[in-house]
């Protein structure tokens, strides 16, 4: 068997420049002042800088980034959730409990009259997501649990989630199954 070869890593000597350190503490100062110039600049125009006033401006998040779940609507605005439990199983947490009730049809067999995800152990792994087989519960909701002095909701109920649709965002799921 041939002998794997070893994956040497070289690393770059450091110029005598960044030895001595005083350039690079220099060249950081600079970065910072000039944040700083422009900052002033930009307020003296009435605009606000490039630091968000968080909590009062929370920084944009993107759509695709996982937030808090919410539960996808049928046109009649009953759940699309099945309570077949595929997220429940998937979910590496352990974090959400489904309580199932018989819909009496043969269509749809069960509907969720509990669903109950426990925010502070979910990891936003996005595995509940991926495994429904109804597209009924996503994660693009924008929010994240928020910091309290009494701890954030711990958790995201059936009616919770039914009604997390921030605007702009639609409650039915436009997948047709
Ligand atoms: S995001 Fe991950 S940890 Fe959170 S509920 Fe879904 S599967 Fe569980
Ligand atoms: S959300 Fe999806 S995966 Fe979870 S129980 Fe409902 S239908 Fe099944």
């Amino acid at each position: 068997m041939p002998k794997a070869e070893a994956n040497v890593i070289e690393y770059k000597k450091k110029s005598l420049w960044e030895r001595v350190y005083l350039f690079e503490i220099a060249r950081g100062l600079s970065i910072t002042i000039s944040h700083l110039f422009k900052n002033l600049a930009a307020l003296r125009h009435g605009k606000v800088g490039e630091t968000y006033q968080y909590p009062e401006i929370p920084k944009p998040i993107d759509r695709v980034w996982k937030g808090e779940h919410r539960l996808m609507h049928r046109t009649d605005g009953t759940p699309r959730c099945v309570a077949c439990n595929c997220c429940a199983t998937a979910c590496p947490a352990d974090c959400i409990h489904i309580t199932a009730a018989d819909t009496g049809n043969d269509g749809v067999e069960k509907y969720p009259i509990g669903f109950d995800i426990d925010i502070l152990q979910c990891v936003f792994c996005g595995m509940c997501v991926e495994a429904c087989p109804c597209d009924a519960i996503r994660m693009d909701t924008g929010k994240f649990p928020e910091a309290d002095y009494m701890g954030p909701k711990r958790i995201l109920d059936i009616d919770y989630l039914m009604n997390n649709h921030p605007d702009g965002v639609s409650k039915i799921s436009e997948a047709i199954y």
